[in-house]
């Protein structure tokens, strides 16, 4: 081997020690990684495994060094110990496998393939190759939240259960179940519906990051728009507080003015007294006619002199007061007009605020409101109050066979079919998705299941129409009377509890809810 030869070789070699430390250090990362969720996946199955689990998350945020190796030994140890403990055979330990993966969210398939390749990692670190290692991440990154928690909200985003979705939410769907769940303020109504339909069925997979983006530009626009209301209320106020310390001013400057024209007025007095008395007392000294009528004149026209300044301070003083309380009622008839102007903008707001934009019915905001005043006029007067709960049925398969936006009309139709037939004091909200709630005032829990049933025929009776052709569409319903010791939230999870009843009992049902 010749210099060259040997040299050329000698670089090919570090070349691929370089590459091989780099996937190294990849694959390191990766089994970081994995560890860190896994220890997390499993914490929660046995308090004895606990401090194992926490003492390899700790090792494993530091690199995978000789430290995680004892760590990963005496995890290995604990799992065995565990199932001696609990009377496994070593083949039973999968069981605890299959917890774990239970809580997690994957196919039947998807599931048993997991559970292989943790026994692997935790049996044999060593007989793991990368793309099973990268398989392995892939399903352990399905979520490792409590089953239960995670599912509701799963199907409250998505409108069905995780089963249904076996290849993992769609973006796009779960952005249009935000936005159709949510309770927007009633002007955002046009916006959102735009937004929604960018994510129909014919919308592009990436659809959702542009909605969502425009989603985030309304909320600034609107957060602005409120931004500036508040400006304009705190700029209304500091006119409004400069305005009347001007009258406190002016009334006051009125009050000083009268104290000086009563003090005018008694100079004016004591000057005309000292005239007068002057002039008796010339007439008494003046020897002839023409003494006594210089005198007579000379003090007249003192005396006029005195009376003249007088009412010329006062005239002009009555000038001055008329032009300023001119002054002062224009602008006070300008701020009037401001803070009508005001009070009706902030009506129209508040009132925009609990509308929902869907069905133009009371929002979630506004039955909270509502509710809170009804429970307090329950408390004080004790007369009978009902809770209605009400939930579309199958309401997923109208928007899967129809679309979205019909799914909408059927929402407002449906809504404005059930506020038909609810007196003035009754009360109704769109709660959520496609649930509504009423309040009942003055009425026991007997009579309002018969209102609730005829609310419910009218739905089963007129349905909607979509594309001109009439569609079938029921509705199920819990009640619950308030009762003595009830709080909001308990008659809400009672009448919530009786809906869940209707429900398993077939849909298209009210039901009662029973005292407990
Ligand atoms: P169930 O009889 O058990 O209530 O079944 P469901 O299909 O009605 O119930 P689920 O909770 O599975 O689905 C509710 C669906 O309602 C999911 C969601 O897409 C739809 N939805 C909720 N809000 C809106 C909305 O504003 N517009 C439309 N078009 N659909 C909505
Ligand atoms: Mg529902
Ligand atoms: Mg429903």
């Amino acid at each position: 081997m010749n210099e060259i030869d040997w040299k050329q070789r000698y670089e090919e070699l570090l070349a691929q020690n370089e590459s091989e430390e780099a996937a190294n250090r990849e694959l390191e990362e990766l089994l970081t990684r994995t560890i860190i969720r896994l220890t997390l996946a499993a914490s929660g199955l046995d308090a004895r495994l606990e401090p194992h689990l926490k003492g390899v998350r700790d090792a494993v945020r530091g690199g995978a060094n000789k430290q995680l190796k004892e760590k990963l030994n005496s995890l290995s140890d604990g799992l065995l110990h565990f199932s001696e403990d609990v009377g496994v055979s070593d083949k039973e330990v999968s069981t605890d496998y299959l917890r774990l993966i239970a809580s997690l969210n994957l196919s039947k398939k998807e599931a048993a393939e997991a559970n292989e390749l943790l026994r692997l990692l935790v049996e044999d670190t060593t007989s793991m190759d990368d793309q099973q290692f990268n398989r392995l991440v892939t399903l352990l990154g399905r979520g490792v939240a409590p089953k239960e928690k995670r599912t509701g909200l799963f199907e409250r985003l998505l409108g069905g259960s995780p089963a249904e979705h076996e290849s993992g939410p769609k973006p796009n769907d779960i952005l249009l179940n935000l936005l159709e769940q949510a309770s927007w303020p009633g002007h955002w109504g046009e916006a959102i519906n735009g937004l929604k339909a960018r994510l129909g069925a014919a919308a592009q997979a990436d659809a959702w990051a542009s909605v969502l983006q425009d989603l985030l530009d309304l909320s600034a626009k609107s957060y602005g728009e409120v931004q500036m209301e508040i400006k304009e209320a705190e700029d209304f106020l500091e006119e409004l507080t400069k305005r009347l310390q001007d009258l406190g001013a002016h009334l006051q400057s009125a009050h000083d003015g009268r104290d000086q024209i009563v003090e005018h007025g008694r100079n004016l007095s004591a000057k005309v007294t000292g005239h007068v008395g002057d002039l008796g007392a010339r007439v008494q000294q003046a020897t002839d006619m023409h003494q006594l009528k210089a005198a007579v004149s000379e003090r007249l026209s003192l005396i006029q002199h005195s009376i003249d300044d007088y009412l010329a301070e006062e005239m002009a003083w009555h000038q001055q007061t008329e032009e300023s309380e001119k002054q002062l009622r224009d602008r006070l008839e300008q701020l009037e007009k401001e803070s009508n102007d005001l009070r009706s903008r902030m009506v129209e707001a508040h009132h925009l605020a609990l509308i929902d934009a869907v069905t133009g019915l009371p929002n979630r905001l506004s039955y909270e409101e509502r509710v809170e005043q009804e429970y307090a006029r329950w408390k004080r007067f004790d007369e009978p109050l009902c809770m209605l709960v009400w939930d579309i049925d199958d309401f997923k398969s109208i928007n899967d066979r129809f679309g979205h936006q019909a799914g909408d009309k059927a929402l407002r139709v449906i809504a404005q079919g059930l506020q038909a037939r609810l007196r003035v004091t009754d009360f109704i909200a769109r709660y959520g998705g496609e649930e509504f709630v009423c309040l009942l005032c003055g009425t026991p829990g007997e009579e309002a299941l018969r209102v609730a049933e005829e609310m419910r025929k009218s739905v089963e009776e007129n349905g909607f129409h979509s594309s001109g052709k009439p569609v079938p569409v029921t509705i199920s319903c819990g009640i619950a009377p308030f009762m003595t010791g009830d709080s909001i939230d308990s008659v809400f999870s009672r009448a919530d509890k009786a809906l869940y009843h209707a429900k398993k009992s077939g849909k298209n049902r009210c039901e009662l809810a029973t005292n407990s």
